[in-house]
């Protein structure tokens, strides 16, 4: 999305009051755990559960979509090795990535970030423990499944070589899948027969069934880039006042089956999903020594240039060697 100057002069302005640039600058103490030049990972010093971490940019943009390609490349690449690292130091089975995109999400500052919480079956968070009552209207599907590909095509490009244009080949695990809305090598985007609110989508990764820090830098940011333009998708589309997008990875009591899932809710007032929102509290325990923990395990965070839109070399090969298989069978004996 290209900044206009007035825009760009109203973020200089939100700037300057922004708490979480004082932190990121230093003006404030932070609870740092993990930094390198593009992004930075602190505690939450109200967390909502024994590990809650915070990730953002340290560049200031209030929403998704004003996000730079090569920042969103490198900050949604590096969710696998964060969880990954505070999964192992909490010793958790599951890890919630959460984003609030609007104040009727709970979105509450305007530095844009999201929140890591690590699970386990147990552990008192039941905040994201829903189920789906509401099926969406067909037209407001079909609305979906017209709209997302071409949001992917205007931000990938149409050269069928330069991102995945294909669908490829579906893992067991995502068979007979209703609603589908979107899908290409990585990922398969649908809308639930019953939701938690009309326009819920869930996208699954076709590349990892449970384990989102098995996922490399570039099958996490291709992740995310479907699940930000989804959510881009309920918000125009549908009219939502604002979006959630809720990762489950691992075991927990809301997702006893460890499934990897993105959970994409559009939000409106009044919508009876405020049970998402967690209370400000103080922790009953040190801080600093959970932050010591955590920050033991990320000093192996790297971020690499890997080339984030492979080309679809595995399917190529796959039919190549059909081709092959096929020519064999042709091949008179000798
Ligand atoms: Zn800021």
């Amino acid at each position: 999305m290209q900044l206009t100057p007035e825009i760009k002069q109203q973020l200089e302005a939100q700037k300057a009051q922004c708490i979480f640039c004082k932190l990121i600058s230093g003006e404030m103490e932070a609870k740092k755990v993990f930094e390198d030049n593009v992004t930075i990972a602190m505690m939450d010093i109200n967390p909502a559960i024994k590990g809650h971490t915070l990730f953002m940019l340290k560049e200031h943009y209030p929403i998704m979509p004003y996000i730079p390609a090569d920042e969103f490349k490198h900050y949604f690449g590096l969710i696998p090795q964060l969880s990954k690292a505070i999964q192992k130091a909490m010793v958790r089975t599951g890890m919630n990535v959460f984003i609030a995109n609007g104040g009727v999400a709970g979105q509450q500052s305007p530095h844009f970030l999201f929140h890591l919480l690590p699970r386990e079956n147990g552990d008192g968070f039941l905040n994201f423990l829903f189920s789906g009552k509401v099926s969406t209207p067909g037209d407001k599907v079909k609305m979906l499944a017209n709209n997302l590909p071409i949001m992917m095509q205007n931000h990938f490009g149409r050269n069928p070589a330069s991102w995945h244009s294909g669908v490829g080949l579906r893992p067991n695990y995502l068979e007979d899948m209703p609603n589908v809305i979107y899908e290409d090598e990585q990922v398969l985007a649908i809308v639930p027969e019953k939701g938690v609110s009309e326009g819920h989508i869930v996208i699954f990764s076709k590349v990892e069934e449970k384990d989102i820090g098995k996922l490399s830098i570039s099958d996490s940011s291709h992740l995310f880039y479907v699940a930000s333009f989804a959510a881009t998708a309920v918000f125009e589309g549908l009219g939502a006042q604002g979006t959630n997008i809720i990762v489950k990875s691992g075991v927990s009591d809301d997702n006893p089956e460890g499934k990897l899932l993105i959970h994409i809710l559009p939000r409106m007032q009044g919508d009876g999903l405020e049970k998402l929102h967690w209370q400000p509290k103080q922790p009953s325990y040190d801080l600093d020594s959970v932050a010591s923990k955590i920050k033991d395990k990320t000093w192996v965070i790297k971020y690499s240039e890997e080339k984030i839109v492979d080309e679809p070399v595995i399917l190529e090969k796959a039919d190549n060697e059909i081709d092959q298989a096929i020519l064999a069978l042709q091949r008179p004996n000798v």
